[in-house]
């Protein structure tokens, strides 16, 4: 199967309402021109370094996600181009891109990481922190970062039910979020969530933007 039938493939099986990214790290240039020109213009990327090497050597009207765990000192690399970043996860590392969004004289989209399983969950938010920085007096003041919504993996695991209950809590905390910090504000609407091997559960649960890359592009030998 080519990259353009897997594509045109998966768009047919999602709603009109849910968004796919295309996750492209490790896979060439040539891989993500080919999605390309099948139509697809948003692309997730894991690590900062190929983010911004790629963003340079590809047509501009490309939406450049950035998925992956983010350290503060590489923020500066992507701030003047990326549209939405998936992995917020500590006040420091908003902080930071807030900074750099003042810098670029531009705001930031961002979504709230939240950690959803118990086991190999090393990355993402709990619960409280999230409140905690909702709460934050530095959070109100950052004037150049938008929270468009949250973000979550779902444990790697073959009990589709757990998976299930997992994408149905992040839905539900996505929606008391909005009640208490968001009510008026229409941006915050995104919930990330599904990815090659469980998208179906996250769209069953309500998902807006599905991170697909492996369904895609084939298999990756690393990454
Ligand atoms: C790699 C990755 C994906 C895509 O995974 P596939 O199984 O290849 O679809 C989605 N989200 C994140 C955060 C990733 O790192």
């Amino acid at each position: 199967m080519s990259i353009a039938s897997n594509l045109s493939n998966k768009l047919k099986e999602l709603p009109k309402s849910v968004q796919l990214v295309a996750v492209s790290k490790t896979k060439p240039n040539s891989d993500i021109l080919e999605a390309y020109n099948a139509g697809q213009r948003i692309f997730g990327e894991n690590k900062v370094q190929d983010l911004a090497a790629k963003e340079d050597a590809l047509p501009k009207d490309i939406e450049w996600h950035m998925i992956g765990h983010l350290q503060t000192n590489k923020v500066k690399y992507i701030a003047s181009f990326v549209s939405l970043i998936h992995s917020v996860e500590s006040i420091k590392l908003l902080k930071t891109i807030n900074k750099e969004g003042l810098k670029n004289n531009r705001i930031i989209d961002c979504l709230l990481e939240i950690k959803l399983g118990l086991e190999d969950s090393k990355f993402g938010l709990s619960k409280e922190d999230t409140l905690s920085i909702l709460n934050s007096e530095e959070y109100l003041e950052m004037t150049n970062i938008r929270i468009v919504g949250v973000m979550g993996m779902a444990t790697n695991t073959e009990d589709n039910k757990l998976i299930q209950t997992e994408f149905e809590s992040l839905t539900e905390f996505s929606n008391s979020l909005k009640k208490t910090y968001f009510s008026n504000i229409n941006s915050f609407k995104e919930i990330s969530m599904g990815m090659s091997s469980d998208y179906s559960y996250a769209i069953a649960a309500g998902s807006t933007m599905v991170r697909i890359g492996s369904a895609i592009f084939g298999t990756r030998n690393y990454g």
